[in-house]
């Protein structure tokens, strides 16, 4: 069956094909790591684990690299401000790799909790300073830079084709937009690298041909992606802010110095909205993993509810949405777990389901199978079917013992359900009600029953 994925660069749904061999080449834009990730980020970072599930589910091998920013990503995604992880050492009176250290591993738990595999190569933009130079060396050679008292500059006005992912040209900026020019050439040209401003003031700071300072923030993307992927490869991820700046001067960067095409195709997760905005620290409140932990939603019951809406559809949070997102999954887990391995797959509900996420990851639709599936009391092959779309899914729908119920519990439903079928629904009723009292709900679900906590 083929792959289609919406590819932003077309703004269609396009046929996957590798560019070469079996190996699929992806990378992923990952988080500065000044701050505790919040569940908008984790949004688009669960929509890229689904995209290589997706993707090994259709027989690909992956290469995937995610970067790690430790330096350069300033407040302002226009060059301007403070370093985002300099500002965060000085606030904590800590060393910035001590800080960036340190969220990473809380970045790293929380993608453990919510079953995101992580990437085969981690990379560090500070580890990766002599790559960034040499790529801004090599734009420089072929007239792409300028200088000014604060850094290097990229001219946008010397790419061809600048603006080819947002569809914007630099006369088109939206008006009003206030974009600092300062020395700047044109509004969209961006810093390659940033002077020191006094030398020793800042922690994190190198020698450069053109004086001491550091990288842009998206330089090392291009850098890094190419240093492990080569100059083209197959697929680049990262939530929709990313596509009118960052993702647009990642290609410019790599287009101009290789002469290639960059990436093949670029996708991106729509945001998670709360309080009728993107979320986001710098717009106020936001909610961790945890946070939802402390009050009894599991990782995965976030997870699933994430496939309540498409990955290019913005997703309300809420507590009521994640509270019936909680019930459903409970309730699928619990059919789930009660469901006999009968050697065997289920052919018509498999080939529903790929359709469903080879059709750009459509996953509610993928989650509506799955739920038709279970409700099915015909179909044959339930075990091996859920355990195949799990794979994707990757939901835990399998494992074992999360909920212990006791064993005078059991009984009692089991009873109920013979009465039930016997058609004796006073005395089934009475029994249900005995369950109530002890603490537990019977669910009828079409195969049987499933219990739980009340
Ligand atoms: P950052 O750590 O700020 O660089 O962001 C990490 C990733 O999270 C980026 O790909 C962002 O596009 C993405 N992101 C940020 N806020 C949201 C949100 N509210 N919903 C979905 N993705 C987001
Ligand atoms: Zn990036």
């Amino acid at each position: 069956m083929v792959l289609k994925l919406y590819n932003t660069l077309s703004r269609k749904k396009e046929v996957f094909k590798l560019l070469r061999g079996r190996e699929v080449r992806m990378y992923v834009c990952g988080p500065t790591v000044y701050w505790y990730p919040h569940i908008g980020n984790l949004r688009s970072y669960i929509f890229s684990d689904v995209l290589k599930r997706v993707l090994k589910f259709n027989r690909f091998d992956v290469k995937d690299v995610m970067n790690v920013t430790d330096v350069g990503h300033l407040t302002s995604d226009a060059d301007e401000g403070e370093d985002k992880l300099e500002k965060a050492a000085k606030k904590e009176h800590k060393k910035a790799q001590d800080v960036a250290k340190f969220y990473f591993d809380v970045f790293v738990d929380d993608l453990k909790k919510l079953n995101i595999s992580q990437p085969k190569i981690w990379s560090w933009a500070s580890k990766h300073i002599k790559e960034q130079i040499d790529l801004i060396k090599v734009l420089e050679k072929k007239g792409y830079t300028y200088k000014t008292s604060d850094g290097i500059y990229f001219d946008t006005s010397k790419f061809k084709n600048y603006g080819k992912l947002s569809r914007k040209n630099i006369a088109g900026l939206e008006a009003g937009k206030r974009v600092s020019m300062g020395e700047k050439k044109n509004k969209t040209d961006f810093a390659l690298w940033k002077f020191s401003e006094k030398l020793g003031e800042r922690q994190q700071e190198w020698p450069s041909p053109w004086g001491v300072g550091f990288p842009g923030w998206h330089i090392e993307c291009s850098a890094m992606s190419m240093k492990y992927l080569g100059e083209s490869f197959d697929i680049h991820t990262g939530g929709e802010d990313h596509i009118g700046v960052h993702h647009e001067n990642e290609i410019a960067q790599s287009e101009a110095a290789t002469g290639k095409k960059f990436v093949n195709f670029w996708m991106h997760g729509a945001f998670l909205i709360f309080f009728g905005e993107k979320m986001s620290k710098s717009k106020g409140a936001v909610t961790r993993i945890s946070d939802l932990e402390h009050q009894g939603y599991s990782p995965l019951n976030y997870r699933y509810f994430t496939f309540t809406a498409h990955y290019r559809k913005p997703l309300v949070f809420s507590v009521d949405a994640l509270f019936s997102a909680r019930t459903s999954y409970e309730r699928l887990r619990n059919i789930a777990g009660h469901i006999k391995d009968d050697d065997k797959e289920n052919k018509k509900y498999l080939e529903d389901f790929e359709k469903a996420i080879n059709n750009d990851l459509d996953m509610p639709k993928a989650m509506a199978v799955l739920w038709k599936l279970v409700r099915d009391k015909e179909a044959e092959g339930k075990f091996r079917t859920i355990k195949k779309m799990d794979s994707v899914f990757g939901l835990d729908l399998l494992k074992k013992d999360r909920v212990n119920i006791p064993a005078e519990i059991k009984k009692l439903a089991e009873k109920r359900e013979k009465l039930r079928k016997e058609k004796k629904w006073k005395a089934a009723d009475k029994i249900r009600r005995e369950i109530r009292g002890a603490g537990w709900v019977v669910a009828d679900v079409g195969v049987g029953f499933a219990l739980e906590k009340k």
